[in-house]
C-alpha cells in the first residue's frame, strides 16, 4: 500500500494486530456536499489481511480516499444506491485509472445497488468489475463479510454489515425511520448512522432525524455510534444533542479525517 502523502491527516489508528478494522471518514456531508467538504464515503480497512473498501463515493470523496490510501490499492468499492452525493466521485476513479495512473491490476470490484450503472458516463470495461447486489446479499471481500439490506430510501438503497475479525460495523447508508439497524444483525460494535435534520426541521421522511437515528442505534442494540449525512444546514450541535439523548449514550458526528477503531 503506499505511503500518506505527506502533510495528510494522520491515520486512524496505528495498525496494531489486535485492532485491525478501522473506519476513516472521506466524507459526511448529506445530499450534497458543503463549501469546502464532501459527501458520503468512508474508507473501511483491516489491516490485518489489507484489506480496503470504499464504501460510497461521493462527490469529494476520491480526494480524500487519496489522503489514506493509493486507490489502485482498493479491494473493493460499494455503492449504496444511484443517488449521486453516493456514487459521483467513482467516475473519478475510472478517469484516473483508465488516463493517468498505469493501471496494472486486475478490475476493481464494485458491489453496488441496482440503478447506479446505469448514470455512469464512462465504460467500466477493464477497470471495474461490476457486480449489482440487492437485500439480503452477502460477500466476502478479503477477510471481510459484508451483506446487504435494503434501507427505507428510493430508490433501492442498501445499507452494509461489515464485519471482520476484531469486530462488525453497520453502515445505514440513506434511509428514513422505517427502517432498523437491526436488520444488519446483532453485535453491532460500531453504527455508522444517517442523521440528516433535526426534529423540529425535517425533510422528506427518507431520511432520520438526529433522535430517530439514536433511537435506531439503542433498539438495534449498537454499541457506539457515529451518525452522518447531516445536511449542510442543519444545526450540528443539535443534531447531535438530540441523537445522544435518544441513544442514551456516547454519539460522535462524523467529520472528514475522522477515524474508529474497532
Ligand atoms: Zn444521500
Amino acid at each position: 500500500m503506499a505511503p500518506p502523502v505527506a502533510g495528510a491527516p494522520v491515520d486512524p489508528v496505528p495498525p496494531r494486530a489486535e485492532r485491525v478494522l478501522t473506519l476513516t471518514v472521506l466524507g459526511c456531508d448529506g445530499s450534497h456536499q458543503a463549501a469546502g467538504g464532501a459527501a458520503s464515503g468512508y474508507l473501511v480497512r483491516s489491516w490485518a489481511s489489507g484489506t480496503a473498501v470504499w464504501m460510497d463515493a461521493g462527490p469529494g470523496t476520491f480526494a480524500n480516499l487519496q489522503r489514506f490510501t493509493d486507490p489502485l490499492e482498493l479491494s473493493a468499492v460499494v455503492l449504496s444506491h444511484e443517488h449521486h452525493d453516493h456514487f459521483g466521485d467513482i467516475e473519478d476513479l475510472i478517469t484516473a485509472a483508465r488516463w493517468v495512473y498505469p493501471f496494472e491490476r486486475d478490475p476493481v470490484p464494485v458491489y453496488a445497488a441496482p440503478g447506479v450503472l446505469g448514470h455512469l458516463t464512462q465504460d467500466v470495461e477493464g477497470i471495474l468489475a461490476w457486480h449489482e447486489v440487492g437485500d439480503g446479499d452477502g460477500v466476502d471481500v478479503g477477510d471481510l463479510r459484508l451483506a446487504f439490506s435494503r434501507t427505507d430510501h428510493p430508490p433501492v438503497t442498501l445499507a452494509t454489515r461489515l464485519e471482520g475479525p476484531s469486530g462488525a460495523l453497520g453502515y445505514s447508508a440513506d434511509s428514513g425511520p422505517d427502517w432498523s439497524l437491526s436488520a444488519l444483525g446483532s453485535g453491532l460494535d460500531l453504527a455508522l448512522c444517517e442523521a440528516t435534520y433535526t426534529s423540529e426541521h425535517k425533510g422528506p421522511p427518507i431520511h432520520m432525524s438526529g433522535s430517530e437515528a439514536g433511537s435506531n442505534a439503542r433498539d438495534a442494540g449498537a454499541r457506539r455510534l457515529v451518525i452522518t449525512h447531516r445536511w449542510p444546514t442543519a444545526d450540528a450541535a443539535e443534531v447531535l444533542a438530540e441523537a445522544t439523548d435518544a441513544f442514551r449514550g456516547h454519539v460522535e458526528q462524523a467529520a472528514v479525517g475522522r477515524g474508529y477503531s474497532l
